[in-house]
């Protein structure tokens, strides 16, 4: 009977909700199981943070521009889909990128990774690092493990390993700037934890950085993999596969939940639109703040109430070819925030990928707005889109008139992993569980905000909520 199939609710449509939904269906398809699926999404269209927009021949992500290749589940999920073939790599010729420091434009040092120096002889090479900053890099080799039994902040970590020369210069606005954070505020555990176990391992976060890039060169057959990857027809290629996979649930969109109220049986979900869900299951995919409205009149953890989250913009700009009047052969810049510019970084996005643009254009993206600057997100249109060509101009001398430009804001969306993160999340679940059995909440607030790790949490949440409603 009707009455016998467990309904799943899913609060939110972005990646984490939507990888939730695809991972319930097909589990229980696999196991021989017939629930009932229902997804709720505050806004028109599905995908959240994730949006492309197709213009005049160009490719524009407002949000997420690629993901990390070595993150495999966003690549099993393609797979999944049957879209694997859309993938696509960073263009290889234009690999470099650049750090600004003083107002000049160097090259990063290869055999970076993640701001860690893997190859010692060009990092000896670069003017990005004064000598004495170097000596402090490379004594990470001779101090062997110096681990702390608690979490610590990231910013706090590099320091006391490479020094600060090398993090204010290289890796702050490398790592920063993925969270748009401050490194001395984020925790270690809960963003690169790898380094920890690479300091535990190798007493050294250099060695360890360069024993786990031989094994991926290894994995590779020995060459390195594309650090980058995305679809050629953009972000939303995924997000489109997964709505016409997930045709048959019952998708509401421009609709919020409203509150989650706990019945005898399960939970009572009020809808924005005047109608309510009853489900045996809920998964709450929502940014923290939305998360707290629903949860927190039933625990009395403020985790998600503290959660601190950062707002940045970010500027396209597109351009003739024949117009443009500025020479540049990378991939993008990053501009340390000890330089005092507005943009925070800027991607040559039609160098980088190719599809991006048609052959006669040029296409840049720059970024505005990190923790310590959240004014700049707030110029008007005009304003930002003229500080922004202000601070390329002083980058790379660039005048030309764009053809148009595209202003995205977005306000409050960069979640700040405090120290204690992980500590944090686990007494806020106890207690949910306690208190709400079967309501699990996850996405990018949690453990992971890059696409590949929110489509992670969302396929664990359907494996532990399938778990939850056969018991
Ligand atoms: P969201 O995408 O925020 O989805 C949550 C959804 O919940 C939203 O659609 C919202 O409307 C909905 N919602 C909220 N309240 C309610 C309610 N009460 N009822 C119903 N629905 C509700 N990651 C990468 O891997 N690579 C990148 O290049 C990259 N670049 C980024 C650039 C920017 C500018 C930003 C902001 C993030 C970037 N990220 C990147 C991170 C990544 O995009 C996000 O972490 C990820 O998309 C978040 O997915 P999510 O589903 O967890 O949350």
């Amino acid at each position: 009977s009707a009455e016998s199939i467990d309904t799943i609710v899913i609060i939110g449509g972005g990646i984490s909700g939507l990888s939730s939904a695809f991972y319930l269906r097909k589990m229980a398809k696999e196991q021989g199981r017939n629930i009932h699926i229902e997804l709720v999404e505050a806004e028109s269209r599905l995908g959240g943070k994730i949006n492309t927009l197709h213009r005049d021949g160009f490719v524009i992500e407002k949000g997420p521009d690629s993901f990390l290749s070595r993150k495999l589940p966003i690549i099993e999920l393609a797979h999944d889909l049957g879209i694997e073939q859309e993938l696509v790599p960073t263009n290889k010729k234009a690999a470099k990128t650049y750090i600004m420091k003083n107002g000049k434009l160097h090259e990063m040092p290869k055999g970076l990774t993640l701001g860690i120096p893997t190859s010692i002889l060009p990092f000896l090479a670069t003017e990005l690092v004064s000598g004495q900053g170097k000596l402090e890099a490379l004594a990470d080799l001779l101090k062997g493990p110096q681990p702390k039994a608690e979490d610590e902040s990231l910013g706090g970590f590099l320091s006391r390993r490479i020094g600060n020369e090398i993090v204010s210069h290289i890796a702050e606005p490398l790592l920063a700037g993925i969270y748009a954070g401050d490194l001395h505020k984020l925790s270690l555990q809960a963003t690169f934890p790898q380094f920890a176990q690479y300091e535990k391992e190798h007493g050294s976060i250099i060695m360890g950085s360069r024993y786990s890039r031989a094994q991926l060169a290894e994995q590779n057959k020995g060459k390195p993999p594309a650090t980058f990857m995305t679809f050629k027809n953009g972000l939303s290629t995924m997000v489109e596969a997964l709505e016409k996979e997930l045709s048959d649930i019952s998708i509401h969109t421009s609709t919020k939940v409203e509150s989650l109220d706990k019945q005898e049986h399960g939970y009572a979900l009020k809808l924005s639109n005047g109608n309510s869900l009853r489900a045996d299951a809920v998964i709450v995919t929502t940014p923290a703040r939305a998360a707290n409205q629903l949860l927190q009149p039933h625990i009395k953890s403020t985790m998600l109430a503290d959660m601190r989250y950062v707002s940045v913009a970010n500027v396209v700009l597109a351009f003739d070819k024949a117009s443009f009047d500025a020479s540049f052969d990378g991939s993008g810049f990053l501009v340390p925030r000890s330089e005092g510019l507005r943009i925070t970084a800027c991607t040559w996005t039609s160098n980088k990928w190719l599809h991006s643009a048609p052959d006669d254009k040029v296409l840049l993206r720059c970024y505005v707005g990190h923790s310590e600057d959240q004014e700049s997100v707030k110029l008007e249109d005009e304003a930002l889109v003229a500080a922004v060509r202000e601070d390329v101009e002083k980058a790379i001398g660039l005048q030309a008139e764009p053809i148009f430009s595209e202003i995205t804001r977005l306000n409050h969306s960069m979640p700040q992993y405090a120290v204690g993160h992980l500590q944090a999340i686990q007494s806020m679940r106890i207690e949910l569980n306690e208190k709400l059995p079967g309501v699990w909440v996850t996405g990018a607030a949690f453990h992971g905000v890059g696409l590949p790790d929110c489509i992670r949490q969302g396929k664990e949440a359907a494996e532990l909520m399938l778990d939850f409603i056969q018991t």
